[in-house]
This record gives structure tokens, sequence and C-alpha cells, in this order.
């Protein structure tokens, strides 16, 4: 299910009290979870599928409620499609284009990584800024950042001519005529695509085959908090596609369902 409905029935499921108490799934019969169960209890196909999808909601399973309440962010960074469309890696020099930066944001949070030389970026602690910037309603404000957290970590002297080497204050490392916005990509190929989207669907499915209501809880507080945010969005005037503005969308751009 696209997450704009699910956002719709998050917000119809908080503002009506008669439907808030709800007993039993509005999108799908019981009676079909019911008998995935029972296949996974009798066949070892259905056992292999059902531990396959439980292994894959295990990080959010896993996770905090505060941390799962954190990873929605706001609107005020800019998002893009790519890291830098046609670039390179600023470390190895070799070619990065498109999509071909890597993430993973349970083992590497806020960073992507080269996939030839495995270097991460950016090499500031931008958990650190992002949570130093956060106003009254918890949404990044880069005026309230706290700037003197933009170094290189592995390169803390200010004399060291690589202290700013590869730092992002989330609108990019710039170096000559190229900016890379390692930031804006993760938090649409990351946070949004792998942790909010994918989190909620690895959580539903997790829930469908095993009824155990700690997914239905964590997905829940996925989604309160993303229907929080999300009015806020507007990709056309916010986002970048090959570093270009215009492209309709609320989070992420129109065909990947925002
Ligand atoms: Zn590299």
């Amino acid at each position: 299910m696209p997450l704009f409905p699910r956002l719709l029935l998050v917000a119809l499921l908080l503002s009506t009290p008669a439907l808030a108490t709800k007993t039993q799934s509005v999108l799908y019969p019981q009676h079909l979870s019911e008998a995935a169960i029972r296949n996974a209890e009798s066949h070892e196909w259905a056992r292999q599928l059902r531990d396959s999808i439980v292994a894959n909601a295990k990080p959010w399973r896993d996770a905090s409620d505060e941390d799962l309440w954190n990873m929605p962010f706001g609107h005020r960074i800019t998002r893009s499609w790519m890291v830098l469309s046609d670039g390179v890696c600023p470390n190895c020099g070799k070619d990065v284009k498109m999509y071909n930066w890597k993430i993973d944001i349970w083992n590497h949070p806020w960073k992507v990584q080269c996939p030839h030389c495995a270097e991460l970026f950016p090499k500031n602690d931008f958990a650190a800024f992002h949570r130093s910037g956060f106003d009254e309603r918890g949404i990044f404000d880069p005026t309230q950042a706290d700037r003197s957290l933009l170094v290189n970590l592995e390169h803390p002297d200010p004399s060291d001519p690589l202290h700013a080497f590869g730092v992002d204050d989330g609108e990019g490392y710039v170096r000559g005529e190229d900016r890379w916005r390692f930031i804006g990509y993760y938090l649409v190929a990351g946070l949004w695509r792998q942790g909010i989207v994918g989190g909620v669907r690895a959580l539903s499915d997790a829930y469908w085959v095993t009824r155990d209501p700690v997914y239905a809880h964590k997905a829940a507080i996925l989604l309160d908090r993303a229907a929080d945010l999300y009015p806020d969005f507007d990709f056309a005037t916010q986002g970048l596609v090959y570093e270009q503005k215009g492209r309709a969308g609320s989070v992420a751009t129109w065909h990947d369902a925002c």
C-alpha cells in the first residue's frame, strides 16, 4: 500500500474516536492472516517465508520507540534524488553516478558509502548537528544548529588541510564547482525509502504473519510522526532531481509514490 493512503488512514484513526478502538483488520480479511499463520506452522516453505518476513522487520522491532519517533525528518534540508548525478567519489575519484552511493541506515546512520573505496560521507557527525538545530517541534532549523560541529572528525585540527574535507551541513559538500549532497540523498534514499516507508512495510508484513501487536505499535509510531511532518513537504520547491528543482512530489518526487 502506498504510504500516503497509510498516512490518511492513520489520520482518520487518530481523529475518529470510534475508529481509534477498531477491533479488526480494515484492509485485509483476518482469515487470510490466520491461514498464513497456520501454513507457517505446517509447511516448511511457509515457515521459511514467515521467518524471512520477521527477520526483515527485526531492525525496526528492536529499535526503541524514541529512535523510531526521531526517524521522520523535517522539510528544511534540501532533499536530492542523487548525491551528484554525474559525479565521482571525492576520496578515490572513481565514478559514483546516479544511485550508486550505498546506504545502510542501521550500520552507518547518516552516511553514504562509496561502492569503490568504501569511504563514508559526510565526514562530520551529522546526527549531532541535526539534533543541535531542533526547534520546539523537534524539526531541524539550520539557523539554530551549532555550526562548530561542522568538522571532519578524522581531521579535527583546524590547521589540517582536510579539516573541512567531506563536511556536509545538509546543503552539500562543495569543492570547486561540484556539490555532493550526501545528506540530501540520505534523506530520500536512506531515511525515507529505507527507514520510514521500508519500515512501515516490513512491520506491517510481520504483523500480518504473526499477529504480534509489537509490530503494529512500532509501525504506528513511524506513521504518527511522519503524519505530523508530512504537510510541510513540497518536493517541487524543496527537492532536486539531477540538481534541478521543479519536479512535483511531497517528501520524494512523484514517481516514488511520495
Ligand atoms: Zn571512493
